[in-house]
């Protein structure tokens, strides 16, 4: 597989973000690290730098270079241990790198502040100058830019003391010098290279994250476009009911489930009395909002287990499963009252609205729900022979209701 070539977005020589504000965006994601590892380190470097009185004690004895020492140990120390305090307490490592750059400045000062003290020891000293530069570059958590002025302002200012106060001859400060340049160079490609990776690393995870949203945005898109689909393909556009091939499909499921559990079932086939004359007085928009009016009373007369179909036109149908002829009865008659108590207004009065229903009753082991539909049919037929606004039920003697 080829990968896509990424856009180079890191500096070579900064090891930053180009982007002022992905840099910004990278270093607050590492804020709460960056603190821990700084208050760490800190403390730690302090607890060195101050256990090394014990060596001026035997190098100097009780001296006044020594208590000079020993105070500014302290200094070092108290200045380190508050300030790893404070970078805990307010450290921003977007906001005020220079909080965080203070302790190298600080712990720089001190180590050179020892040469004019013990220029003897100049030897270990510079061993201490650099361990301390690889430390600034790599076991505090700064940037690049940061912890090399730092590291360079500890080099070169070392130097000039050891000329100044150990009066090194210039062989020996080229020999120092240069193993300044080496720990230097190592500390600084060591960190440009872990400031690189770490932030090509976030970068490739702010683009899995961004890919991420975007494919739950197209799945949440998705989801409401099969939904509207399903919508589309299930109910009847103007009343929301099922519409007559989703009906078939269900209650043909529930008829056969009936059948297999020997439970009863029933069904209406509903037609609106007279529509045509709503229709006529008072035109086919008002029409079609008597029909939602007549689906919404359906769907409240109706129990949640029922399945209510706009059949076509101004008829539904209902299946009713668990549900003997008595009750049916019952249910359908309810249904007719709530319809007719639906009053409708034109210009010359009170318009009435009634409905006629037919009601079949599934016979034992029936799974025909075709055949069911038609003898519902018939039976509204029969209803609307008879004078309209009726239920008409015929139960067969072989039925289980
Ligand atoms: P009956 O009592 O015999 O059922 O009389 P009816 O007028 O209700 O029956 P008929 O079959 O003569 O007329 C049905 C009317 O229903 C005719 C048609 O214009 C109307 N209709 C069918 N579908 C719609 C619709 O979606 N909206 C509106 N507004 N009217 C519709
Ligand atoms: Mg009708
Ligand atoms: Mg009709």
């Amino acid at each position: 597989m080829v990968l896509p070539k990424r856009p180079e977005n890191v500096h070579w020589l900064t090891g930053q973000f180009r982007d002022a504000q992905k840099e910004r965006y990278y270093r607050d994601s590492i804020q709460a690290q960056v603190r821990f590892e700084t208050c760490l380190a800190l403390i730690l470097a302090a607890c060195i730098f101050g256990m090394f009185a014990i060596t001026d004690y035997f190098l100097l004895g009780l001296t006044r270079e020594y208590y000079l020492l020993v105070a500014m140990r302290i200094t070092v120390v108290s200045l380190s241990v508050i300030l790893a305090f404070i970078i805990a307490r307010w450290g921003s490592y977007s906001e005020r790198p220079w909080l965080h750059a203070l302790p190298l400045w600080i712990i720089a000062i001190g180590i050179i502040l020892i040469v004019p003290l013990r220029p003897e020891s100049l030897g270990s000293q510079v061993t201490a100058v650099a361990v301390a530069t690889m430390a600034f570059y790599l076991l505090i958590p700064n940037l690049l830019t940061v912890a090399t002025s730092a590291s360079l302002f500890l080099c070169v200012g070392f130097l000039v003391a050891a000329v100044e106060f150990a009066g090194i001859t210039p062989a020996v400060t080229l020999r120092i010098g240069l193993l300044m340049v080496m720990a230097n160079l190592v500390g600084f490609s060591a960190l440009l290279r872990l400031e690189n990776l770490q932030r090509k690393q976030f970068a490739l995870l702010q683009e899995e994250r961004e890919q991420n949203d975007h494919l739950l945005t197209e799945i949440a898109r998705r989801k409401s476009l099969e939904a509207q689909l399903r919508q589309l393909a299930e109910k009847d556009a103007l009343t929301g009911l099922n519409n007559r091939s989703h009906f078939m499909q269900r209650a043909g499921e529930l008829l056969q489930l009936a059948a297999a559990e020997k439970i009863p079932f029933s069904l209406f086939m509903v037609d609106v009395d007279h529509f045509k004359k709503i229709n006529d007085t008072l035109g086919h928009t008002h029409g079609d909002r008597v029909l939602k009016q007549i689906a919404e009373t359906l769907a409240d007369s109706m129990r949640p287990t029922d399945i209510i179909c706009r059949f076509g036109g101004e008829e539904f149908v209902v299946a009713l499963p668990d549900t003997a002829a008595d009750d049916a009865q019952l249910l359908a008659e309810c249904l007719r009252k709530n319809i007719a108590s639906l009053a409708l207004q034109d210009e010359m009065g009170e318009l009435m609205l009634s409905i006629t229903v037919g009601i079949a009753v599934a016979q034992d082991g029936e799974t025909d729900l075709e055949a069911l539909i038609k003898r519902a049919d018939d039976l509204l037929y029969t209803g609307k022979r008879d004078g309209r606004n009726r239920v008409v039920l015929a139960v067969d003697k072989a039925s289980n209701s």
